[in-house]
């Protein structure tokens, strides 16, 4: 279990609180196109300031690799924040993150009061961890609170090095509920335990499968990576995405799943198309009978009922990677059915990864879901079992 001090385990009266948010927002022509990550970032800004601490907030945005690139300047967002928040946000712009102004208008502050710093990544320091870089921004604040979860699983300045040289490290309201689902509802789960794996390759998620069969009752198998499952069963997936150097592993996979007594599910049936298009006619088969001409791009109906069936006593429901390219319409059906089934169901449903959540949302069933996770490759980590430094940094209750 993790039990990590948050905000409100601390008194900020008075203080200067270093706050390191997510505003890496996406930016069109200098204006911010999506300010998702701003209004997510509120209520433990509005918390803090409603307990008189004295914000001092910070950021990366983009990739500007050390240079003070004005098109990735925070500015914007100082602005916008501004505007939710309904109060002044002291923008203390300085391309070197800190320096005398950025020190004078912390001086200035009253209790209740923002400032944003500049981009943290216009310092080439920030993304190695630097130690003059962490300890400058560590001299401007009293207490560090980190909300950036999307940035907890690499050691940045602004993330680990500056948690060193500040006394009380605690974690915001947005990284708490990503340790309480993600974390804590995989470490601890309500039972059964049922995690849907999907979305590309296998690759990409061996750790996260290998973890999983240690803790869920069940876990199923779809999108590009069930092939693979599928041939190493001995099925034919003729075009289908095939890692050849990892039927090994999916055949111990299977060994561990039974090992385990965890139910490894894969699919029945499947969606085929000639080519990798919405353009061409698809039709459905059975798994192990994928022509060699034909490639599979989504689960097929008979796999829908079975996977729907599998989930519906879950308490706790894991989703990560999508059952199909659902990008193309006609592909869309099977992720689209879990999905709505799962937002139905009374289950803790939790969505990790990024396209998964943006499968979510283009169904328009983002509300019905426990939590949807902001961090695509923090979560992965996450799920991986793996310690982020980000989350290691914070001090323990
Ligand atoms: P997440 O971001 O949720 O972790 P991934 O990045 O692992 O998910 O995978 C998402 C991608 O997998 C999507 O772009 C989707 O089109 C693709 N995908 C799903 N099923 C297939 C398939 N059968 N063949 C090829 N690509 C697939
Ligand atoms: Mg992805």
């Amino acid at each position: 279990m993790f039990n990590k001090k948050t905000i409100d385990d601390i008194n900020v009266k008075g203080k200067r609180v270093l706050v390191r948010c997510d505003f890496n927002v996406p930016m069109k022509e200098g204006k911010i196109s999506d300010d998702t990550r701003i209004v997510a970032s509120l209520p433990t800004l509005k918390k803090l300031i409603a307990d008189g601490g004295r914000l001092i907030l910070c950021s990366h945005m983009g990739k500007p690799k050390g240079e003070p690139l004005p098109e990735l300047s925070l500015a914007p967002v100082a602005k916008r924040l501004s505007e939710l928040l309904g109060k002044e946000v002291v923008f203390a712009k300085n391309d070197n993150v800190v320096g005398d102004n950025v020190t004078a208008a912390v001086n200035n502050m009253k209790d209740g009061d923002v400032v944003l710093l500049e981009n943290t990544r216009y310092r080439a320091e920030e993304t190695k961890n630097g130690e003059n870089f962490s300890k400058e921004l560590a001299d401007l604040a009293d207490i560090f609170v980190n909300d950036a979860f999307g940035s907890a699983h690499r050691a940045h300045s602004s993330t680990v090095g500056v948690a060193s040289f500040v006394d009380t490290v605690v974690s915001g309201y947005l990284m708490k509920k990503e340790i309480d689902f993600l974390g804590n509802a995989v470490e601890d789960p309500k039972r059964p335990f049922v995690a849907v794996l999907g979305g590309s390759k296998v690759s990409s998620k061996i750790s996260v499968i290998d973890y999983l069969l240690e803790k869920v009752d069940a876990l199923i198998i779809g999108g590009g990576m069930a092939y693979t499952f599928v041939k190493a069963r001995g099925g034919k997936v003729g075009k289908s995405l095939l890692e050849d150097e990892y039927l090994d592993y999916s055949k111990k996979m299977f060994d561990k799943a039974k090992e385990k007594g965890v139910k490894l599910l894969i699919p029945v049936d499947t969606v085929v198309a000639k080519e990798f298009s919405n353009d061409v006619p698809n039709h459905v088969v059975k798994i192990d009978e994928i022509p060699d001409d034909e490639m599979g791009l989504d689960i097929g109906p008979e796999t829908v009922k079975l996977y729907i069936e599998a989930l519906k006593d879950a308490k706790t429901i894991l989703w990560n990677g999508p059952m199909g390219v659902f990008e193309m319409s006609n592909y869309a059906k099977g992720t689209q059915e879990l999905a709505k089934a799962m937002a139905d169901m009374d289950a803790i449903t939790i969505i990790g990864g990024g396209d998964s959540a943006a499968a979510v949302k283009q169904f328009g069933l983002e509300d019905k879901m426990t939590h949807i996770s902001t961090g695509g490759g923090a979560s992965l980590e996450f799920l991986e079992g793996t310690e982020l430094p980000g989350l290691a940094a914070l001090d323990n209750k």
